[in-house]
């Protein structure tokens, strides 16, 4: 006999937000679990992928990074092309990182235009809050949290793409989220 084969499910998710605000650290820290200091505003890969299952599924995240185009707000039709959750990524130290959400997220929902944009699978992530113990951080989780809550509830998580916190916990949320709208 033949144990049924788990289904295959590949995601695509674009990460979205400021220069500098921490976007490719994180997806190297969740694919590669490596981090570094040296700043690199380019990269080659257009995107990495990653597999994980979900109860009785297996998924594929195809996680796709910005290379400083991020900076002309000129990503380009096939970057947004059919994903299916987009990840808003914000550095809590820069209060200007927090205000621009607002046109990424806009920005999204004018390049997608999905077919329920209310309940299209947004995560919010605000980076970097290894920084000086916190203490530097100029966007509390309220804040955060209270922005999340006007987008129709969007989850949100406290990560540092440096220390590895929270991060695996974020695309977890961010698989499920997506598979949920599937
Ligand atoms: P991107 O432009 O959004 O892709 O940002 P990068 O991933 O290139 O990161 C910009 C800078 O922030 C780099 O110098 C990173 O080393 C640094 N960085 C990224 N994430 C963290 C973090 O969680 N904590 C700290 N302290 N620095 C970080
Ligand atoms: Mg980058």
């Amino acid at each position: 006999f033949f144990l049924q084969s788990p289904s295959l499910t590949l995601l695509k998710v674009i990460v979205l937000g400021d220069s500098g605000v921490g976007k490719t650290s994180l997806m190297n820290q969740y694919v590669h679990k490596k981090f570094s200091q040296h700043y690199k505003a380019t990269i080659g890969a257009d995107f990495m992928t990653k597999e994980l299952q979900i109860d009785d599924k297996l998924v594929t995240l195809q996680i796709w990074d910005t290379a400083g185009q991020e900076r002309f707000h000129s990503l380009g039709v096939s970057f947004y092309r059919g994903a299916d959750c987009c990840i808003l990524v914000y550095d809590v130290n820069v209060y200007k990182t927090f205000e621009t959400l607002q046109n990424w997220h806009e920005e999204f929902l004018e390049q997608v235009d999905p077919t329920h944009p209310e309940t299209f699978p947004f995560v919010l992530l605000g980076n970097k809050v290894d920084i000086d113990g916190g203490n530097s951080r100029v966007v509390s989780e309220k804040t955060a949290r209270d922005w999340c809550v006007s987008k129709g509830n969007i989850p949100y998580f406290e990560i540092s793409a440096k220390e590895d916190y929270n991060v695996e916990d974020a695309f977890l949320c961010v698989a499920k989220t997506a598979l949920a709208n599937e």
